[in-house]
């Protein structure tokens, strides 16, 4: 019998909204992504595309109202939103009134809790990170910066715009204007690190005194070989650039090395007062992400744009990556015909075995662990029993169970096995 996970639909405790601009796109970028004149110049798309989030939002609020009632703070109502998060692309483009237009909504057709998370992506370069003071004006009260490296020849070999400096004024800006909550992003495996400028970027992370920390390993996938990019695919076709490039950055990465890496931020960070509260982001106490937390802990978080996926406790849908089609459905040429939801597609819904594979492989992301005794039984404790034979997971004092450090560098090999 499989372990008991409770599906079942219910309101959304975060709201996750794209913002498909950059400025230019980095070579190693698989996110729903436009830039040139989409974005910059007299014919960028920014403006119609606001216009079409702020009528999907009143579409997907409609659809949620319908399901659950409206938000308050009253009995009956359903409870307003603990997270908003506006992620790009580079959100911290949005012109501070569209900002400030989007989170109103949100506000009014959701409803947001008194002391909600609400995140923007910002990228450090001055050209790109926006006015600090107006985005807190508008209601962000936390800011996470693509820093991505501290050494300039590795910023451009992945083609970010920033410098150094830019991350550190970037910081001082938030700060400055009183942001509460500031995460810095950084990549590992990048194609010509080494240790020592790993380090070095590590260190000066910490040195700008952030709230948290996110390390991710540089992914190369390819979408388009992985069936992803069609019409309503939630990814965009890679270019042929983007391809050759990521052709020979993977000649370029190493595991032992990106192992290395990974141990010595798992030590860093630690002796610096953080906690890795998940495999790939560590944080100061009470500034652990909210918003992603809902996704670990599989929790409902509706979503707005293209290329974004929403889970309302049962099912998974996601809407296409175009844009052309996701604004002719929002704002429609022929003014007769009513704007309507965009085109997408919703995942086979799991069967109880598979949700709980799920809930399990997510929760063992966290520093929390799982219950062990929701889990020990086939098909999953027999995995569990290897990797506790392997020492890549050991049991808490109160009866949970979690990856040690190897485990957490080994995590896809459990996953794998779990699927
Ligand atoms: S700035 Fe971020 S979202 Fe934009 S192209 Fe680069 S990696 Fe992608």
């Amino acid at each position: 019998m499989a372990p008991s996970v409770v599906d079942a639909p219910s309101p959304p405790v975060g709201l996750y909204v794209h913002f498909p601009f950059c400025v230019s796109i980095c070579p190693y970028c698989d996110f729903v992504v436009l830039a040139g004149s989409d974005t910059l110049g007299p014919r960028n798309r920014i403006a119609s595309y606001v216009d079409a989030v702020l009528t999907e939002l009143d579409l997907r609020a409609d659809v949620v109202d319908e399901r659950f009632g409206r938000p308050g703070r009253t009995a009956g109502r359903r409870a307003p939103l603990a997270s908003l998060y506006l992620g790009g692309g580079t959100p911290s483009l949005l012109a501070p009134d569209d900002l400030a237009g989007i989170v109103e909504r949100v506000r009014r057709r959701f409803g947001l809790a008194d002391g909600a998370e609400v995140t923007v992506e910002a990228n450090p370069g001055p050209d790109e990170r926006g006015d600090v003071f107006l985005q807190r004006d508008a209601g962000i009260s936390r800011i996470s910066f693509g820093a991505q490296s501290f050494n300039a020849a590795e910023l451009g070999q992945l083609g970010r715009r920033h410098s150094p400096g830019d991350v550190a004024d970037a910081v001082d800006a938030a700060r400055a204007a009183g942001i509460g909550s500031i995460n810095i992003d950084l990549l590992y495996d990048v194609p010509g690190q080494s240790l020592a400028s790993w380090t070095d970027s590590l260190e000066r992370a910490i040195a700008l005194g952030p709230d948290h920390v996110s390390l991710y390993a540089l992914v190369l996938d390819d979408p388009d070989a992985e069936g992803l990019t069609g019409p309503s695919g939630d990814h965009l076709p890679t270019s042929a650039g983007a391809r050759r490039w990521r052709e020979r950055a993977r000649v370029a990465q190493d595991d032992d090395r990106a192992a290395a890496m990974y141990h010595f931020a798992v030590h860093r960070l630690t002796e610096a007062g953080f906690h890795g509260y998940e495999l790939s982001n560590w944080a100061r106490p009470g500034h652990e992400s909210r918003h992603n937390l809902a996704y670990w802990e599989r929790r409902p978080v509706e979503a707005v744009g293209p290329g974004a996926h929403a889970f309302d406790g049962l099912d998974r849908r996601w809407t296409a990556a175009r844009l052309d089609g996701y604004i002719a459905a929002l704002r429609p040429a022929d003014h007769a015909v009513p704007p309507s939801l965009p085109p997408g597609g919703v995942e086979p819904r799991l069967d109880p075995t598979a949700a709980a594979a799920e809930a399990l492989i997510l929760g063992l992301r966290l520093e929390a662990g799982v219950p062990l005794l929701a889990f020990l039984e086939p098909p999953f404790d027999e995995t569990l029993a290897w990797a506790d034979a392997a020492g890549l997971v050991e049991q808490t004092t109160d009866g949970r169970v979690r990856f040690t450090t190897n485990g957490r560098l080994l995590s896809n090999e459990v996953f794998a096995r779990l699927i």
